[in-house]
């Protein structure tokens, strides 16, 4: 039976970056992962084409693949509807090859409940080290904007406990040199591998 590629999903709090890494990994040649296009009912922006940044929909046809079963998981996001197409996610996966989704935390929640053999990275914001600058430099921020900081990271460091790893976006090329590690490393897992090592071992 064939290996099945890996389902790496990246996520994490809104604004932290997660679309400049993933078109920073994509502009890379050593990235071998295939990204699955999502669909939106939101409009495109200027320069996005459809089947290459999003699938774009209707509210109305985005709808029927969600009575369909069509979606791996689905969000609604700033009043649009956002999921990642199921076919072409078994379908990669299945082949061998590894899919790469980018998408917010309420999907890869989803995804964690039903595909929890996914590999599950954050990205976080760099505030959490520069919050911490700050609170050791006390005195350099009044105590409002020093408790605004720290409640907006609570949240997000508790968005945290559903993911596998935490990438820091403080660099965008840090960032992506840090996705490709970990990605290497799940390739390297022993219940990945020994598999092989077993067929191996059976033929001889
Ligand atoms: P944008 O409208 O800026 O392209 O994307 C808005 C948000 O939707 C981003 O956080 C992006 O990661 C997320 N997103 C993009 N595609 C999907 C998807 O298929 N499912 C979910 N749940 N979120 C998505």
């Amino acid at each position: 039976m064939k290996e099945k590629g890996l389902l790496i999903v990246l996520s994490g709090p809104s604004g932290v970056g997660k679309g400049t890494v993933r078109k920073e990994l994509f502009s890379d040649p050593r990235t071998t992962y295939e990204y699955s296009i999502s669909m939106t009912t939101r409009l495109p922006r200027e320069g996005e084409i459809d089947g290459i940044d999003y699938f774009f929909k209707s509210r109305e046809d985005f709808e029927t693949l969600i009575s369909q079963d069509k979606l791996l998981e689905y969000a609604e996001y700033v009043g649009n509807y956002y999921g990642t197409p199921v076919d072409y996610v078994r379908e990669t996966i299945n082949d061998g090859r590894d899919v790469f989704l980018e998408i917010e935390v309420q999907g890869a929640k989803q995804i964690r409940d039903k595909f929890p053999e996914g590999l599950f990275i954050f990205l976080a914001p760099p505030s959490l080290s520069e919050l911490q600058n700050r609170l050791v430099h006390r005195g350099t921020e009044t105590d409002d904007i020093i408790a605004d900081r720290v409640e907006t990271a609570r949240k997000e460091l508790e968005m945290m406990n559903l993911y596998d790893y935490v990438v820091e976006n403080d660099h965008v090329t840090l960032a992506c040199e840090r996705i490709h590690a970990i990605v290497l490393a799940e390739h390297l897992r022993r219940d990945r591998v020994e598999a092989r090592y077993k067929k191996m071992l059976e033929v001889e």
